[in-house]
């Protein structure tokens, strides 16, 4: 097992004036702590549902609960994307980046879609979307629980150079407080991941006849552990093939995807 990362790259960015604010989706477990940590510290809290918003500027706190509230209320695509787009453009996010997810984005809340037949989640679209056969392993943005990441937004592509430079930055940032806490982030984030068409998300090992074999869910936010079904959506990965395409098993229906970001 490899040692628990204690450096927290979105608070790095945050403090180095990297990134304007923080918009997290944490379990209520986590909450409470957090929100006063940052409040001792000066930064302006917001709350609104299961997302905590934090900023040196209270009015950007309270523009982006206020832009939420206004996305949990439409029914329109188009608002859904524009209402998106202002909140990626004020954490800061690369316009690239920005464009590609408001070109994914649909209707919220994300947990109705959800019950349908058909339905992708959206880290499973973004997992196709943005695809590439030598993925940076500095951009994978899927281990936002219980792990640090360095990118808290999806980049456009897995090797986008603007989303690169943004996570170096942070890196760098990070590096020069915590070397040692630096090289541990790199060594974690790179690793193979998985994606399935309903949203479980698992690092997994593959072997070099390209079969997987181990997949350990990770949870979809900070604090909430991985749902039955996830587990299982996980569980089924192993023993499985991936193709060249990164898609496992053969091709009936929405396969998981696996994004190589082990490959040095
Ligand atoms: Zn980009």
């Amino acid at each position: 097992m490899l040692r628990p990362v204690r450096v927290e790259p979105e608070r790095v960015a945050l403090e180095e004036g990297l990134k304007p604010a923080l918009r997290l989706r944490l379990a209520p477990s986590l909450r409470a702590e957090l929100v006063l940590r940052y409040r001792g510290e000066g930064f302006d809290v917001q709350e609104r549902g299961d997302l905590v918003y934090v900023a040196r500027d209270p009015e950007l706190g309270r523009e982006l609960a206020r832009l939420d509230g206004a996305l949990e209320r439409v029914v329109r695509g188009a608002t859904y994307r524009s209402l998106m787009r202002s909140i990626g453009e004020r954490l800061g996010y690369p316009a690239c980046c920005v464009d590609a997810f408001v070109l994914r984005a649909r209707r919220y809340p994300e947990r109705l879609l959800a019950r349908l037949p058909g339905y992708r989640a959206e880290a499973y679209r973004t997992a196709r979307a943005a695809w590439v056969r030598r993925p940076l392993a500095r951009l994978d943005p899927f281990l936002g629980g219980d792990e640090a990441r360095l990118v808290p937004f999806e980049p456009c592509r897995f090797d986008c150079p603007v989303a690169r430079a943004w996570a170096d930055r942070v890196f760098d940032a990070v590096a020069r407080r915590d070397p040692e806490g630096a090289r541990r982030l790199d060594e974690r984030l790179a690793r193979d991941v998985a994606v399935c068409p309903r949203g479980a998300i698992a690092i997994v090992s593959v072997d070099p006849s390209r079969r997987v074999r181990a997949a350990q869910p990770v949870p979809r936010f900070a604090g909430a552990p991985p749902s039955a079904a996830d587990r299982a959506a996980v569980r089924a990965l192993v023993g499985r093939r991936v193709r060249p395409d990164g898609r496992v098993g053969r091709r009936l229906g929405p396969e998981p995807v696996v994004i190589a970001f082990g490959r040095a």
